[in-house]
């Protein structure tokens, strides 16, 4: 693996606080092969787009920000899928590392093979978005099995990787206690979940649909009320984030 290795990149957060502990620098990398009803970032779905970048200049621009990262912060990388890039994603953790830099993975856990195995051995926390707890639900709103990110997150078991579940509320989907229940007894079952998180179905994606000229699937569903996602977390107990 070399510092050379490219990666294709969509865009940058410099001072993110929400994709992982502390205050993070955020690569949204290019390219996702799933296609959820709820994707408010369609425009990292084409692998060809986005700009190219070396993991050494992606790593070294993060460093400009090293003092804002405290003792929790680090580098995420998040997408997209940035697993479909592992050279990249490897490097530029491994490069972090060397750094001690703190390094979190946002993935849809639908990859794993020998390359992603390299990466997560690199990775200090992993953001694992769970989007819904059926099968057919997966299928149907997703585009793939729930399978594959229950063998992702059996993986970050094997490993003893921290993980924080993630799930983004829809209603009628999955806006239920039911649903919610059955997302904690998931991290029951896991040593390595040591947080849950809800996140607010959000339609501020419509422009970049609308940009796309593609309809967003989810258009006439409604944002969960603040109430709703009170008394959801509060389902959660210590997993609460
Ligand atoms: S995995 Fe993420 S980027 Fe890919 S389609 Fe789903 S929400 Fe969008």
């Amino acid at each position: 693996m070399q510092k050379e290795t490219l990666g294709r990149i969509h865009s940058i957060q410099s001072l993110g606080t929400v994709d992982g502990p502390g205050v993070r620098y955020v690569i949204f990398m290019q390219g996702c092969p799933l296609r959820c009803g709820c994707c408010h970032n369609p425009d990292t779905w084409d692998a060809a787009q986005g700009a190219e970048c070396t993991a050494e200049d992606a790593v070294a621009r993060a460093l400009r920000y090293r003092e804002y990262f405290g003792k929790q912060g680090g580098i995420t990388l998040s997408g997209g899928e940035p697993l479909l890039q592992c050279g990249f994603a490897q490097m530029v953790f491994a490069l972090c590392h060397e750094q001690g830099i703190h390094t979190c993975m946002d993935t849809s856990g639908c990859i794993l093979n020998e390359d992603v195995e390299k990466v997560l051995a690199h990775t200090d926390r992993v953001l694992l978005d769970i989007k819904y707890v059926t099968d057919e639900k997966y299928r149907q709103y997703v585009g793939c099995s729930l399978e594959k990110p229950l063998t992702f997150l059996k993986k970050l078991e094997e490993m003893q990787i921290p993980t924080t579940l993630r799930q983004v509320i829809i209603p009628t989907l999955n806006d239920d206690a039911e649903s919610v229940l059955a997302l904690k007894t998931l991290a029951d079952a896991h040593s390595c979940v040591d947080q849950v998180e809800l996140l607010p179905f959000r339609k501020i994606c419509q422009t970049k649909y609308d940009m796309m000229e593609i309809p967003f699937p989810f258009a006439d569903l409604p944002e969960p009320g603040k109430e709703t996602m009170e008394q959801l977390k509060a389902l959660l107990g210590d997993y609460q984030k």
